[in-house]
């Protein structure tokens, strides 16, 4: 459904800007916008289905996952959202973002649905209310050996991980915060309150390979 399929569209393709969307029906859509135009992407809202049509890849934001979910259904982006992900569109989620792309959802509200893609089960608000936002740095091999600085707020973590997921971080309790599976990329945490930009570029990397691979 991405114009890159077919290696052409009204933007033209350059793999080295890639045209990036952020979910922007609640949450912290303008962090998001930061880092990646930092990286060099160009940078669109997505609210609309026309909008989500003209991205090469999406960034789900932070915020509450049962009221993305709804406005999603009540904007008619959910099964347009779904559709992409099972083309194959690079999507990366961050906290309730990561809710979103879960294929299970444990302490979800009533009804409350996701887009899927990610073959794992995560438990929303995990830190209960004792602890309900910590920052703390993360080991993450794939991206390098400097720490990750992370920012948790009423976070969820990854309860189950299908044999096809690979886990990014953990904490050093071992309960899983950062998960990758094909073009999906997840994280229980926020990098870009901290000005992490790393796992953005890992994104912004899956989303130029496909371009490229589209294009050759
Ligand atoms: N607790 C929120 C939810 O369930 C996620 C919080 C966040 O995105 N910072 O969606």
């Amino acid at each position: 459904m991405s114009l890159t399929a077919s290696g052409e569209g009204d933007h033209g393709v350059d793999a080295t800007r890639p045209r990036v969307g952020v979910l922007a029906l609640q949450g912290d859509v303008r962090e998001h916008e930061r880092v990646l135009a930092q990286l060099g992407a160009d940078v669109v809202r997505v609210r609309r289905a026309e909008e989500l049509a003209s991205v090469e890849g999406l960034v789900i934001p932070g915020g509450e996952s049962s009221v993305i979910d709804k406005l999603s259904r009540s904007f008619g982006l959910q099964a347009p959202i779904r559709a992409a992900i099972a083309s194959g569109l690079p999507v990366y989620g961050t906290c309730a973002g990561l809710i979103m792309l879960a294929d299970r959802i444990v302490d979800g509200i009533e009804g409350q649905e996701s887009f899927g893609g990610l073959d794992i089960a995560v438990q929303r608000n995990a830190f209960g209310g004792q602890i309900e936002s910590f920052e703390t740095e993360l080991d993450v091999p794939a991206l390098g050996s400097a720490p990750v600085p992370a920012t948790f707020i009423r976070a969820p973590v990854v309860r189950e991980a299908g044999a096809g997921v690979e886990v990014l971080a953990r904490l050093s309790d071992g309960r899983i915060v950062a998960v990758r599976q094909g073009g999906l990329l997840g994280t229980s945490f926020h990098p870009e309150v901290a000005g992490e930009t790393r796992f953005h570029a890992l994104f912004l990397d899956a989303v130029r390979q496909r371009v490229g691979a589209a294009a050759a």
